[in-house]
């Protein structure tokens, strides 16, 4: 901390934002959508199975390990649901895609959006493992080539 430094600007702090209700307003919609159209229900009623599902999503997500900082549900490595509710989670949220564009383009592209930045920024992760296991292996591969070098110049002597 120098002199200088109170009359600098100061850095903010790294702002987290909570996306939870948002994504869970997406969710309930895209429910809906699902609904009305699969199972002939309409306005805020949904069939019963879908009920229970989105019950159980709803639930998942106010106790989600990760906090506000979680990934969207339908892109999460480690669901909570159970496989079941997971695969019919998910087909739910894929199959409603045009539909949910049609209705709510907006928050479609939102959501479209943010899944893309998780599958990007699990790409980089995986692209980041890959480049560290590449360089240790060059690097064991050297340190073996340097080994047989000196052990040959050792037998010549
Ligand atoms: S599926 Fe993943 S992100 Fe969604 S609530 Fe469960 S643990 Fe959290």
């Amino acid at each position: 901390m120098g002199l200088f430094s109170r009359f600098l600007p100061k850095r903010k702090p790294v702002e987290i934002k909570n996306n939870v209700p948002k994504e869970k307003a997406n969710i309930k919609k895209t429910f809906g959508v699902y609904c009305h159209s699969h199972h002939n229900t309409s306005g805020d009623k949904l069939c019963p199975k879908c009920t229970a599902l989105l019950a159980t999503v709803m639930t998942k997500m106010h106790r989600c390990p990760y906090g506000i900082t979680k990934p969207i549900c339908d892109r999460c490595d480690i669901p909570c649901f159970g496989t079941s509710q997971t695969k019919e989670f998910r087909t739910i949220m894929k199959s409603t895609l045009k539909r949910m564009f049609l209705k709510h383009p907006v928050m479609t592209v939102k959501h479209k959006l943010a899944s893309m930045g998780v599958d990007y920024a699990k790409h980089e992760q995986e692209r980041k493992v890959q480049d560290k296991a590449k360089a240790r292996e060059k690097a064991a591969k050297e340190k073996a080539k340097t080994k047989d070098e000196t052990d040959k110049s050792k037998n010549k002597k």
